[in-house]
């Protein structure tokens, strides 16, 4: 059994639904689920004072789903992701040392990769 959280803003005893967290080195608000227990720079928030959470001057505030099923994620959250995971899966090179035509390296490297693909002959020799 875990025991209910309470809102760690003063003068307020509603249960708390969601966790901030500081992140110092980012200048960062994190507004996640409620944590699994209490750290350093984290605070418990009732659904009210979570909803009207402001951050301080030049920071930012990064509010999380409290869960999936309640709350689905907007098509935004769903494009940067799907931005990030294909940045992370085209290590292209952006910066080509002295290349005349940029992106013409890239193409002839699929259309080889293709190629012995699709003949997995006893060519032993690349060309
Ligand atoms: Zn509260």
């Amino acid at each position: 059994m875990s025991i209910a959280r309470i809102c760690s803003r003063a003068a307020c005893h509603k249960p708390a639904v969601s966790t901030l967290t500081y992140v110092y080195a980012d200048s960062t608000c994190v507004l996640g689920p409620l944590a699994t227990y209490a750290e350093p720079h984290c605070y418990d928030l009732c659904a009210d004072h979570a909803d009207r959470l402001t951050a301080p001057n030049g920071w930012e505030v990064i509010r999380l789903a409290p869960d999936p099923a309640a709350a689905g994620p907007s098509s935004d959250d769903l494009e940067a992701l799907a931005n990030a995971v294909r940045e992370a899966a085209r290590p292209l090179p952006r910066q080509e040392p002295g290349a005349g035509t940029p992106g013409a390296p890239v193409e002839v490297a699929r259309r080889r990769h293709l190629r012995m693909l699709q003949d997995p002959g006893a060519n032993s020799s690349e060309g």
